[in-house]
């Protein structure tokens, strides 16, 4: 087991660290803060200014004229896509930059990549085994662009180079460098558009029997009765089902899914450090382990192109760790709802928590109840922490997110349960004024 690099990582706003540098050296003396990834959520990078020649290259850079698909675009906010789009003022950053540096504190640059926009940028947007865009029920869950893209891929490695040599910055943790949430079902059965079948072949998998067999999935789960719902929770076997189903398909999909977004993060890291120089980092959020390869991430694969492992948030929104289960289980069951006539929620329900080990949480038995909660957040977030420690190789450091601001019990507890498991660190969200919070991380980090 090799020694890691221990770091503490604020995920914080470009805006209000440009309005309270202090905050910075305040962070560094109370918690032992390491490091910062600023994010601004306008434009959803750390707030970089593409130089011209990216703007001019940009695909899409005509956002502005796309508000009927995207209405916060009317407000002057970026949508969500990949590397970075001209016009933005780099003033804030450049303000967080200095104050960093003073600090003497390490910055990771952030940027987006695949797991949103499509809705935005159709032309670049991911499509399933059926030729058909993602289904827009699932828009909360991300509507992605497809992975495998030169023009979207070859420009965003352009700007990631591009931004590590015009700013003092250390290397970066990429976004939305994953397939949507899996509780977006529709994008389980995706990318397969033309540019990935090329991947795909590239990548050593037979993409017509994937296709063939994920169709067959889509069509053999029309057809599925009650009582196949319940035997498949009575033997525990509906992760064979969806295997068998697929014509043996299910597993090599995945697995291509995540081959191709591991390939794309080494050559990006690749790029980076050949522009830049070896010791600039680079890695990204992940899905947590329960969920990891339905999202597009396998971890052994994901070394090859990344410096470390962190995660968005640790319970909430689309990429909460706790949450990323009980959000496609009420999705899932919905679906399979729908698709067999007369099988009861509960039913379904039931069946998918028994397929991620979730049953010992002992979860509401309705959708609803699941939105409503509340929901046993801290046990869920320890198991997919235990679980990241005891699937990872040992080979890169674990910072798991901890979402800091809610109240000082709670983030206690996600706070040990990352010490617990000998993590490395961790990235937190949190609001430098609160003292309570920055209390109970130095008690538990032992600051
Ligand atoms: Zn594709």
């Amino acid at each position: 087991m090799r020694e890691h690099k221990r770091r503490f990582i604020w995920f914080c706003s470009t805006e209000y660290v440009a309005e309270h540098p202090d905050s910075l050296e305040k962070l560094r003396d109370e918690i032992g803060l390491t490091t910062i990834m600023p994010e601004s959520h306008i434009c959803h990078t750390s707030g970089f200014r593409a130089s011209d020649e990216i703007a001019a290259r940009g695909p899409f850079e005509d956002w502005r004229s796309r508000a009927h698909l995207s209405p916060k675009i009317n407000e002057g906010i970026y949508p969500a896509v990949a590397g970075t789009v001209g016009g933005f003022d780099d003033a804030p950053l450049l303000k967080v930059i200095d104050a960093a540096r003073n600090a003497e504190l390490e910055i990771w640059g952030h940027i987006g990549l695949w797991s949103y926009g499509g809705e935005v940028f159709p032309e670049y947007a991911m499509k399933d085994v059926e030729g058909n865009a993602l289904d827009m029920r699932y828009h909360k869950w991300g509507i992605g662009l497809c992975p495998s893209n030169r023009v979207v891929n070859d420009w965003t490695r352009e700007c990631l180079v591009d931004v590590i040599g015009r700013y003092d910055i250390d290397g970066f943790d990429v976004d939305h460098a994953r397939f949507p949430a899996p509780a977006n079902i529709s994008s389980l059965f995706g990318c397969a558009c033309e540019s990935c079948a090329e991947a795909a072949t590239r990548l050593g998998f037979e993409f017509k029997k994937m296709r063939e067999g994920m169709l067959n999935l889509k069509n053999r789960l029309k057809t599925v009765q009650p009582a196949a719902v319940e035997k498949a929770f009575e033997t525990g076997l509906a992760w064979e089902h969806l295997e068998s189903g697929s014509n043996g398909q299910f597993r090599n999909w995945l697995s291509f899914r995540a081959t191709l977004l591991a390939d794309w993060m080494r050559e990006f890291r690749d790029a980076v450090q050949a522009a830049a120089g070896e010791d600039k980092v680079f890695g990204s959020d992940v899905w947590p382990p329960s969920v990891a390869l339905l999202g597009g991430h396998d971890y052994a694969l994901w070394e090859q192109g990344a410096d470390y492992l962190t995660g968005g948030s640790s319970a909430g929104g689309v990429v909460g760790w706790a949450t990323t289960v009980t959000n496609l289980a009420g999705e899932w069951a919905s679906f399979l709802c729908k698709q067999v006539s007369g099988l009861e929620e509960q039913t379904a329900l039931r069946l998918v928590f028994q397929m991620f080990d979730y049953e010992k949480f002992e979860l509401p038995d309705s959708k609803d109840g699941i939105q409503k909660g509340p929901l046993p957040l801290e046990r869920m977030y320890e198991f997919e922490v235990e679980k990241l420690k005891n699937s990872s190789s040992g080979n890169l450091p674990l910072y798991p997110p901890i979402s800091a601001s809610g109240d000082a019990v709670r983030t206690r507890k996600l706070c040990e349960a990352v010490a617990k498991n000998g993590c490395d660190g961790a990235l937190f969200t949190l609001d430098p004024e609160n003292a309570e919070t920055l209390k109970v991380i130095r008690e538990v980090f032992g600051k």
